[in-house]
Order: C-alpha cells, then sequence, then structure tokens
C-alpha cells in the first residue's frame, strides 16, 4: 500500500473518534503524494510520517473551581505539545463546551505547519478546556484560569511552550493566567504567554494582527490574478477578533464587509460596514451580544437562522469556526460568481466544500497560511520580551506584512513546483521545513 494511505489508515484505526483530526491530517498528507514519492524510501526508514501525525505529548488533566454559590464543578484541561523540531511548542487555549484531546490534536498538528510557514522558530502545540465562560461570572473565569494554571504551569516555559488565546480566551483570561503563572515561579518570565496586555509584555498589533494578517494574505491572492481588494464585496463570518480585525483592515482599505454572524443568524449591510459598525463588534464581543443587536441599534438587516454564504458576493472569508462552509455554502457561492476564499478561522472549510471549490477553479486561501499572522505576532511577542523592548505600532505592522507576504510567495512556489493548489503549497511548505529538521535531529 501507498506509504501515505498506509499512515492514514492506520491513524484512524488506531483513533477512531477524533474525526477532526482525521479530517486535517487526511487534507494534509493528500496534499504531499509528489513530495513523499521524491524520497519515499528516506521517509519510510525515519517512520517520518507516522510520527508527523502522532503528538510528542498530549497531557489531559484534572481542572476543579468554585463557583460563586461554593459549588465545585470540575473540567478537564489539555495541553497537546504536537511538535518542538522547529522551536518551543505553540498554539492557543480554546475555552469551549465542545473542546476534547480530538479537538485539541486537530488544531496542534494544522499549528505545526502553520507556525513552520511564518517562518518564525515556532513549533506546534494547542490547549485548552471544555469550560464554557459564556454565562459565568468574572470571579468565576478567574478562579478557573487559576486552577488551570496551577496544573499547567509545570508543562510550559519561555522555551518550552507558550500558550496564548483562542476561542473563549482573550486578554483578560491571559492576564489571569499570567498572574497565577507568575505567581507559582516567583520570577518574571513573562514570554510564557502572549497575547498579554501591553502594560506587562504584549505586543502592539497582536489583538489585530490575524485579522490584519489575512487582509494582507488575500492582497496577495488578489494580486496574483491581476485584482484589487478596493471596491470588493466581502462576506465575512463570525462577530468575534478575527473577524473584527478583519473587517476593520479590509474596510480601511476600500472593501464593503456586508455581512458578520453568529450561531444565531447574520446581518447583512449592502453598503458595507462603516466604522461604528466595526467599533461596536468589540462590545458585542466582550460582553457576548447576539449579532442581531446590530439590527436594533443601526437598522441593518438581520437574517435569523441562516449563514452570509447565501449572499452574492465577491470574496468569502469565513471567521468564525471549522467546518462553518459546507458543500452546499460552496454551491451558492460558486453559482453566485464568488471570485476567492480566505479562510480566517481554522480549517472552516469542509473538504468537500474545498473540492467543489478546487473543482471550479475557485482560489482557496487556506487557513494555515492566511491566519498565521495571529501566531507571527504572538512570535514577536515573544522576541520583545526576550530582548526586554517593545516596538512601535509601524514596526510590528511592517513584520507582519513582510511575513504574510513570505507565507504566500513560500505557497505559491511551492503549488507551482508541484502543479497542485495554493492550500497545498501552503502544507508543502509547511512540511519539508518542518521534516528537515525532525531529520536533522535524529529520531526523536
Ligand atoms: P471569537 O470567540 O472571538 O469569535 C468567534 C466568533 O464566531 C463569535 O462571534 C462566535 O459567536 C462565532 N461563532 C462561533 N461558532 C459559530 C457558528 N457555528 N456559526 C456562526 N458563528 C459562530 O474567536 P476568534 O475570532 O479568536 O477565532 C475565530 C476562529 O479563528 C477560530 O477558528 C480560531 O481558532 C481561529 N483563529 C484565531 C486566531 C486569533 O488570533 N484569535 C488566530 C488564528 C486562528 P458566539 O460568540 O455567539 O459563539
Amino acid at each position: 500500500m501507498n506509504y501515505i494511505d498506509e499512515v492514514y489508515e492506520n491513524l484512524v484505526r488506531k483513533y477512531p473518534e477524533e474525526k477532526e483530526f482525521h479530517q486535517t491530517a487526511k487534507e494534509v498528507l493528500d496534499s504531499l503524494y509528489k513530495v513523499i514519492a521524491e524520497n519515499e524510501e528516506l521517509y519510510r526508514k525515519n517512520a517520518l510520517l507516522e510520527r508527523l501525525v502522532e503528538p510528542e505529548r498530549s497531557i489531559v488533566f484534572r481542572t476543579p473551581w468554585e463557583d460563586d454559590k461554593g459549588q465545585i464543578h470540575v473540567n478537564t484541561g489539555y495541553r497537546v505539545q504536537f511538535n518542538g523540531a522547529i522551536g518551543p511548542y505553540k498554539g492557543g487555549l480554546r475555552f469551549h463546551p465542545s473542546v476534547r484531546l480530538g479537538t485539541m490534536k486537530f488544531l496542534a498538528f494544522e499549528q505545526t505547519f502553520k507556525n513552520s510557514l511564518t517562518g518564525l522558530p515556532i513549533g506546534g502545540g494547542k490547549g485548552g478546556s471544555d469550560f464554557d465562560p459564556i454565562g459565568k461570572s468574572d470571579n468565576e473565569i478567574k478562579r478557573f484560569c487559576v486552577s488551570f494554571m496551577t496544573e499547567l504551569y509545570r508543562h510550559i516555559g519561555p522555551d518550552r511552550d507558550v500558550p496564548a488565546g483562542d476561542l473563549g480566551v482573550s486578554g483578560k483570561e491571559i492576564g489571569y493566567l499570567f498572574g497565577q503563572y507568575r505567581r507559582i515561579r516567583g520570577s518574571y518570565e513573562n514570554g510564557v504567554i502572549t497575547g498579554k496586555d501591553l502594560s506587562f509584555g504584549g505586543s502592539k498589533i497582536r489583538p489585530e494582527a490575524t485579522g490584519f494578517g489575512i487582509t494582507y494574505f488575500l492582497q496577495e491572492m488578489l494580486r496574483d490574478k491581476g485584482e484589487e481588494l478596493n471596491g470588493k464585496k466581502i462576506a465575512i463570518s463570525g462577530c468575534g477578533n478575527v473577524a473584527w480585525g478583519a473587517a476593520q483592515k479590509m474596510t480601511e482599505l476600500g472593501a464593503k464587509i456586508v455581512t458578520l454572524s453568529d450561531p444565531s443568524g447574520y446581518i447583512y449591510a449592502p453598503e458595507g460596514l462603516r466604522e461604528e459598525h466595526i467599533r461596536y463588534m468589540l462590545q458585542v464581543r466582550s460582553a457576548n451580544l447576539p449579532v442581531g443587536n446590530f439590527s436594533e441599534k443601526f437598522g441593518l438587516e438581520f437574517v435569523p437562522g441562516k449563514r452570509p454564504w447565501e449572499r452574492t458576493v465577491d470574496i468569502a472569508v469565513p471567521c468564525a469556526t471549522q467546518n462553518e462552509l459546507d458543500r452546499r455554502d460552496a454551491e451558492n457561492l460558486v453559482k453566485n460568481g464568488v471570485l476567492m476564499i480566505c479562510e480566517g478561522s481554522n480549517m472552516p472549510c469542509t473538504l468537500e466544500a474545498t473540492e467543489y471549490f478546487d473543482s471550479r477553479g475557485v482560489t482557496l486561501g487556506p487557513s494555515k497560511a492566511a491566519n498565521a499572522g495571529g501566531v507571527a505576532v504572538s512570535a514577536l511577542e515573544m522576541s520583545q520580551d526576550s530582548i526586554r523592548y517593545s516596538w512601535t505600532e509601524k514596526e510590528v505592522d511592517e513584520k507582519l506584512h513582510g511575513i504574510m507576504k513570505n507565507i504566500f510567495k513560500q505557497s505559491k512556489e511551492m503549488s507551482e513546483k508541484y502543479s497542485v493548489t495554493l492550500a497545498q503549497g501552503a502544507n508543502i511548505a509547511g512540511f519539508l521545513k518542518v521534516a528537515d529538521a525532525m531529520l536533522k535531529q535524529g529520531n526523536y
């Protein structure tokens, strides 16, 4: 049997429940046929692919916390340290009731390739908990973060594993987590976590970085097709951190953002979001308000129970969650003449949707490449913490812009060299660096 198919089938047999992990592993492995064929004997002998799909370490731990009435609850905490060949493990923490070990493995695996693409020295990791912050008081969230870090601290460190935020974990939680880490360690190692407030070692532009990075990546995709962002009609999903950064930068560069969404439905702004709408997104996110509030406050149309992909737009930029755009959505978008898809959230398109876009010649900017700006600025935050110095907004933004251009360039070069899609080219570029480092470090 083909080496790739063998590895994939073994993985599915060994971890039958971890569907999202199968999905991302398949997506990456399917990109590598031509690359593996060039050196199959070497890769097989070193069990390179078997090692690539198995985390170096998965840590699962009990996280008890006390609610405001004195009742104790128990959640499960996770940290998956997937691949540390090119640098300390790096990846966010997700607090969401859907979190399981398979979710963490899927995200940490994706992160490995994404981090490699940034060109910065960071390995792949991810963590989190099935704790649901929605509806919890500030004190309950604080007590949960303290409990979570009381176990996590022994597994992380500025040169070892550096978490950050993700769904359900923003600046507030990062502050509580770092506070507890510092208390336990008794030393000021602020490079242990990123996404911090500016007052204790955060980086300028970090909150905006993922969305700004997506915009810079999209600009490169458009430039490559002889198009430009100015005047393009864009559907964005989600109304969180990534959607906000993307809406802000894309609007600034002349695009019209016509939708935002959450699980309850989407809002439609045919003339494009205005500055006041984008500012209001911050309030919606911090107070967990439903997206329908845009309708009450600004009179924008709210479409309950539907996704934005039914609208006629030039570009779709999913920024909510995994598998939020399926084959039917893809058919709708293509029928309405969509030019390209730029993935903001991690793995937003199902495999069937991606295959459909490929079959219809619609260019897809894959999340591993397009949303790497967040982790890239996190790595720049680590650099600033190490040298105990802060770069200006302009300096960080310029570095981010250069990194995103370079990610597009590498992905494009590999897609041309191996005659594959841009998404597959990104996987190849990410893989080659990690594989090279793994081989050169022996069989660890
Ligand atoms: P947020 O929690 O800030 O925002 C997520 C948004 O998506 C919320 O508005 C949420 O609504 C909405 N949403 C969640 N599930 C659905 C759904 N099924 N249908 C429609 N809307 C939904 O998260 P982020 O913006 O930080 O992250 C979004 C995605 O981007 C995730 O996949 C994350 O892993 C990825 N990412 C984030 C990075 C970052 O720097 N933040 C970096 C790289 C990737 P509600 O709040 O009502 O649930």
